[in-house]
């Protein structure tokens, strides 16, 4: 090496020497900062000291991870430590996952968890299918996890999975949730026409709406409400049939799919006519959360649903979450996700 090349690479390592030291002084400052936080806030050293539970090579470890009182704690926080979770790690699971990912991540590899602490909706086992989604579709993390969840990965119709809280006024029914055989035990017969039946609270709403709906001279009325399995059946075969399975898809319910089936949907028509009018169906967008009812297939949402737009098809949530959901303009499918599972 010339001389001139050897004072060049001298420099350079020292460069690169004093810079390491220089992160390195400055991640033990923060470490050292951490640390004088902690003993403030209690770390565990001092509850898990004297418990079976204490493992001496974790007492470096211990006194960086903020106590909690929860029951198993001292055996979780082993765990995650025998998985190689840092402290940090380890406090930011116990502030920001909920306790069944937690309990998830107890039994797994250790996965990499800091993106997703802001996200709540997040479940542990969808890790990948989250990341494939979100670079798939240039989505932003927490738009990849919504979709997800609701199943959107996948195309309609496959993975699907029995709905459990059928009875729920509250039951989410999509293209991924079947509600199979299921029959409500509370069907009511509507007092304006007997034909059609609905859940009783639901029933009781929608007399309600159409009263209200008649002061404003909004006058409308019902023309389908609750339809069993077997009726759905029939119907969805009809529209195969007559356009064919992928145009029959996009309007019509495959039997066990229908929100009709929950006793929950009701379709209205304007009084005379056998469509719903367009002012009429204002009139419903904007009042029919104060009945409890939401529109649930919307044109921006389609892709969402799956359905073309249902001005008509009306969907009791009760007055609360009715509201709540208008309010957040977003489909019942996001706000399950969101706010009630
Ligand atoms: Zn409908």
């Amino acid at each position: 090496m010339k001389r001139k090349e050897i004072l060049l690479s001298s420099i350079f390592i020292i460069l690169i020497a004093s810079s390491s030291t220089y992160f390195l002084s400055l991640e033990n400052k923060n470490s050292k900062k951490e640390l004088d936080v902690m003993k403030k806030e209690e770390s565990v050293l001092s509850y898990i000291e004297n418990q079976e539970e204490y493992n001496p090579e974790y007492q470096i470890f211990y006194e960086q991870i903020r106590y909690r009182e929860e029951e198993n704690f001292f055996n979780e926080i082993n765990t995650l430590l025998d998985l190689n979770y840092t402290p940090e790690d380890i406090n930011n699971i116990y502030d920001y996952l909920r306790p069944e990912n937690r309990e998830k991540i107890l039994s797994m590899e250790k996965v990499e968890l800091k993106n997703y602490y802001s996200i709540s909706n997040f479940e542990v086992e969808k890790i990948a299918r989250y990341e494939e989604y979100q670079q798939k579709n240039n989505y932003t993390l927490t738009e990849a996890v919504l979709k997800v969840n609701i199943g959107l990965d996948h195309d309609f119709y496959t993975e699907i999975e029995p709905i459990k809280n059928k009875e729920e006024y509250t039951v989410l029914v999509n293209k991924y949730r079947s509600l199979e055989d299921y029959v409500p035990t509370d069907l009511k017969s509507l007092s304006y026409d007997t034909k059609y039946m609905l859940r009783e609270q639901a029933a009781d709403a929608f007399e309600k709406l159409v009263s209200a709906a008649k002061l404003d001279n909004i006058f409308i009325r019902p023309y389908s409400a609750y339809r069993s399995y077997e009726y759905q059946e029939s119907l969805y075969e009809h529209y195969v049939n007559q356009d064919g399975k992928e145009l029959a898809d996009t309007y019509s319910a495959r039997p066990g799919h229908s929100e009709h089936q929950t006793g929950l949907a009701v379709d209205v028509w304007s009084e005379g006519a056998t469509e719903i009018k367009e002012s009429d169906a204002k009139w419903l967008q904007d009042n029919s959360y104060k009945y409890g009812f939401i529109i649930r297939y919307t044109k921006e949402n389609e892709s969402i649903t799956g359905y073309i737009e249902e001005p008509w098809h009306l969907r009791y949530l009760g007055i609360e979450i009715a509201t709540d959901v208008y309010n957040k303009g977003i489909t019942y499918d996001e706000y399950y996700d969101l706010c009630i599972k």
